[in-house]
C-alpha cells in the first residue's frame, strides 16, 4: 500500500441525515473495493452511478451508497470515491478511520481543492470563489462567490491577457523586421490596444469598494458615551439580546459584533465600550479597542442620550470622529416630547424599537449598494484588486514609453502587465500565495 490518496468527511461532524466521506488519488478505488460490499465489485462499477451497500468502518458496519468518478472527469482530477453513510460523528469517523487501514491518509485544509487547482480543473480565482461561497453566511457573499466561482472575472481577464499576447507578438515581428518601416503603423496599433485594454481594467479596479463591501459586509460602529443606549441599539437592529444591558456605567468592556443583511446588503454592526475617561485598566482596554473599530468602519452612528443635553465630552469624542462618516442619532425619544423630536436629528427608541427601520434605510441609502448589479464585471478579493491595480501601471509605463524609448523596454512592461494578471488565474503567482488560499480551506474540501 504505497499510494497517494487522501480522505476526509466532507460534511459537518454533527447528527445529520446523510454523511460524506472523500478519497482521491491513487488506490482510491482499492479502498473502496475493500470497504464497499454488494452485488456488483467496486471494479466493475459504472462511473457516476451510485451502488447501494454495506460500508465497513471497522467495529461499525453502515448501509449507504458508493459512487466512484474517474480520472480526470472528478473534482480533483483524480480517480475519487464518495461513501454517502448515515451522518453524525461516531460512523463518519469510523468510515473514515477504516480508509487509513487501507492506505488512504487524512487531507490537509482545501488539499481537495489545491489538487483540483494542481490538476487545471480549477483557476485560482475560482477557488477563492469557492472559499467565499463555503463560508458565506449572507446571500451577497455567496452570489459574490459564486461570481468568481463561474470563472467569469478569470473569462474576462483572460481576454485581456490573450491581446496582450498579440501586442507582444507584434512587437516581435517589429523587433525582428525593423528595416521594414513598419515602426509608425505598428506603434499606433499597439497605442490603441494598450489604452482599450487599460480601459476594459479600470472598471473593475473601479468596482472594488462597493464589491467587496457586497461581499464581506459594510462596518457600521455604535460608539458615544456610556448609557447611552449603545447596547440596547444593536440588540433592536440584531433583533436578540446580544449585548449586555445595564444602566451600570460601563458594562461594555469589549467590542461586541453582529451582523443583519437589510436590503440585500450585510452590516456587521460593531457595539463599543461607552469612551470616558477610566482609571479602570480593563475598561481602557476595550476603549482603545473599540477607538481601532471606530476608526477601521465604514460608519459610525454616534448615539446620544436623548434624556440628557449633549455635553462636552460628547463634543470632544464627536470633534474626533470623521464627519463623512457619522451618524448622530439620538436615543431614548420614548421619554421626549413631541416638539423636542423637531430638530432635523434623527430619533430613536433602542428600549421600544422606534425608528430602527428609519435607521437602517438611511445607512442602506447612504451606502449605495442596494442597486449592485450581481451580473456585471466586478472585484472582491483584495489580491485580485492588487493585481489588476499593477497591472494597469504596467500599462501606463509602457503608454508613456511607447515613442521614446526602444520596443523591447516597452515589451518588458506588457509582460509585467500579463504576469500581473497571470496571478489571478494562479498561472503566474507563488506557490507561498496559493498555500495561504488553501489554509483558508476545511479538511473535506
Ligand atoms: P450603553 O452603555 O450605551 O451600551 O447603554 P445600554 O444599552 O446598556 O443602556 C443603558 C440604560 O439605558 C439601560 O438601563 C437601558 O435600559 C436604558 N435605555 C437604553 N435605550 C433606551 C431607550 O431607548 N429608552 C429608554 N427609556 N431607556 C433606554
Amino acid at each position: 500500500m504505497n499510494f497517494d490518496c487522501i480522505s476526509a468527511i466532507s460534511t459537518a461532524p454533527v447528527a445529520s441525515g446523510v454523511g460524506v466521506i472523500r478519497i482521491s488519488g491513487d488506490g482510491a478505488f482499492a479502498v473502496a473495493e475493500n470497504m464497499f460490499k454488494c452485488k456488483t465489485p467496486v471494479s466493475k462499477f459504472e462511473p457516476y452511478k451510485l451502488y447501494v451497500g454495506s460500508i465497513d468502518g471497522g467495529n461499525i458496519t453502515d448501509f449507504g451508497m458508493c459512487v466512484i468518478f474517474k480520472a480526470p472527469k472528478s473534482y480533483t482530477g483524480e480517480d475519487m470515491v464518495e461513501f454517502h453513510c448515515h451522518g453524525g460523528v461516531a460512523i463518519t469517523r469510523a468510515i473514515l478511520k477504516r480508509t487509513f487501514d487501507f492506505g488512504a491518509r487524512l487531507a490537509e485544509r482545501g488539499e481537495f481543492t489545491k489538487r483540483a487547482f494542481l490538476n487545471g480543473k480549477m483557476s485560482l480565482s475560482s477557488c477563492e470563489g469557492l472559499v467565499d461561497m463555503i463560508y458565506a453566511q449572507s446571500d451577497s457573499e455567496a452570489k459574490t462567490g459564486f461570481y468568481l466561482y463561474r470563472e467569469k472575472l478569470l473569462k474576462k481577464i483572460q481576454v485581456v491577457q490573450d491581446k496582450l499576447k498579440y501586442v507582444l507578438a507584434l512587437i516581435d515581428a517589429n523587433i525582428d523586421y525593423p528595416e521594414e518601416d513598419l515602426e509608425f503603423t505598428y506603434t499606433e496599433q499597439i497605442k490603441q490596444t494598450l489604452s482599450n485594454l487599460r480601459a476594459d481594467l479600470v472598471p473593475l479596479v473601479d468596482s472594488y469598494r462597493s464589491a467587496s463591501k457586497m461581499a464581506y459586509g459594510v462596518n457600521v460602529a455604535i460608539c458615544g458615551r456610556p448609557n447611552a443606549g449603545k447596547s440596547s441599539l444593536l440588540n433592536a437592529i440584531l433583533g436578540e439580546d446580544k449585548a449586555i444591558v445595564t444602566d451600570v456605567k460601563g458594562t461594555t468592556r469589549d467590542v461586541v459584533e453582529g451582523w443583519i443583511e437589510y436590503g440585500g446588503v450585510r452590516f456587521n454592526f460593531f457595539d463599543t465600550a461607552g469612551i470616558r475617561e477610566s482609571a479602570d485598566k480593563v475598561e481602557m482596554i476595550g476603549i482603545e479597542r473599540s477607538k481601532k473599530t471606530i476608526s477601521s468602519a465604514d460608519f459610525v452612528l454616534y448615539l446620544i442620550d436623548g434624556a440628557e443635553e449633549i455635553c462636552d465630552e460628547d463634543r470632544k469624542i464627536l470633534s474626533t470622529l470623521d464627519n463623512d462618516k457619522t451618524i448622530i442619532i439620538v436615543n431614548k425619544c420614548d421619554l421626549l416630547n413631541g416638539s423636542a423630536l423637531d430638530d432635523g436629528r434623527l430619533y430613536v427608541s433602542a428600549l421600544e424599537g422606534t425608528n430602527v427601520k428609519v435607521l437602517l434605510d438611511k445607512l442602506l441609502s447612504l451606502t449605495a449598494l442596494d442597486e449592485f448589479n450581481f451580473e456585471g464585471d466586478f472585484l472582491t478579493e483584495e489580491r485580485h484588486y492588487l493585481a489588476i491595480n499593477n497591472a494597469i501601471s504596467s500599462l501606463n509605463k509602457a503608454l508613456s514609453s511607447i515613442d521614446t524609448l526602444p520596443l523591447d523596454v516597452v515589451a518588458s512592461d506588457i509582460k509585467d502587465a500579463w504576469r500581473y494578471l497571470g496571478e489571478i488565474s494562479g498561472e503566474t503567482c507563488d506557490e507561498e500565495i496559493f498555500n495561504e488560499i488553501f489554509s483558508k480551506f476545511c479538511v473535506g474540501k
